[in-house]
């Protein structure tokens, strides 16, 4: 019988794509991760981000502020294809490795009001899990009950998908080593963050968030920590691991901790 607590893991988009050049996949990195992805024995649901095929056409038509000019539709159709597309390459190296993976479209299966998920039909996901299969979701463009249109992050995905299915555990693969108290990516005096807690949280932010004028510097990570603060909350321990070095992600799913920047309730 399968153990339908899942294991969920993310792959971010800055470790799948080249984030400055649109629509270009890493797939030696995707082929790697992939045959990573093997060491999960239980039930397992992956959900990846949008890189530089989702975002860029999300921004260009501004899709995250909601609807408010027909030209958008298009721009909604568009961004939803992109993320198909790497979609499809994702399920496509992950059945290559020998992993029964099957895309499931987001934007069918949410109800999302003003940018946050009311509600997901996750009966057919469920089915899928219990057959044996990886069900494979990603970041979305999807309607929204109140603004008319919104983007969905994977990151937010994650959250809902491990709270409603009682996830065992949540790995987020970025391309860094974890939270740092700043970008590693642009200053070498950043330090890891071993471990994000609902008490030691304030103080890390204040810190992550020092940019001009208060505005999120991280590139998304504040946002991360938040949802899965949410999650430890709920019970459910998440770790920020670097999936763009070889063998981590193999060693998180094999359940070693503490390669990354663990984020717990305590
Ligand atoms: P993904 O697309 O993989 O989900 P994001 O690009 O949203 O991930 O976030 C990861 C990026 O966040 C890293 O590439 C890193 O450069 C940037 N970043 C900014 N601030 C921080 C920080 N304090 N700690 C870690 N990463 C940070």
């Amino acid at each position: 019988m399968i153990d339908i607590r899942p294991l969920i893991v993310k792959l971010g988009g800055s470790v799948i794509t080249d984030k400055r050049r649109q629509f270009t996949v890493k797939r030696t990195v995707l082929r790697r991760l992939a045959r990573e992805l093997t060491a999960a024995k239980g039930s397992l649901v992956l959900v990846h981000g949008g890189g530089s095929f989702g975002h860029p056409v999300a921004s260009k038509y501004k899709i995250a502020e909601g609807y408010g000019n027909p030209r958008q539709l298009i721009g909604f159709a568009l961004t939803h294809r992109a993320m198909e597309k790497l979609n499809a390459y994702v399920v496509d190296a992950l059945q290559q490795a020998g992993v029964p993976a099957v895309a499931m479209q987001p934007s069918a299966c949410a109800v999302v009001e003003n940018g946050r998920i009311k509600s997901m039909e996750l009966t057919p996901l469920r089915k899928l899990l219990k057959l044996g299969l990886v069900p494979v979701l990603y970041g979305d463009a999807v309607p929204d009950l109140g603004k008319g249109m919104s983007i969905l992050s994977g990151d937010q995905l994650v959250a809902q998908l491990a709270c409603e299915l009682g996830a065992k555990r949540v790995i987020l693969g970025v391309d860094v080593d974890g939270v740092y108290t700043v970008n590693p990516k642009t200053n070498k005096n950043a330090k890891l963050v071993q471990e994000i807690s609902l008490s030691n949280w304030s103080s890390v932010k204040k810190r992550l968030s020092s940019g001009v004028g208060g505005r999120d510097v991280t590139g998304g990570m504040a946002k991360k920590v938040r949802e899965l603060l949410a999650l430890a909350e709920r019970g459910v321990e998440a770790e920020i691991v670097n999936a763009a070095k070889p063998n981590i992600l193999r060693r998180a799913i094999l359940g070693e901790v503490g390669l990354g920047t663990r984020v717990v309730a305590r």
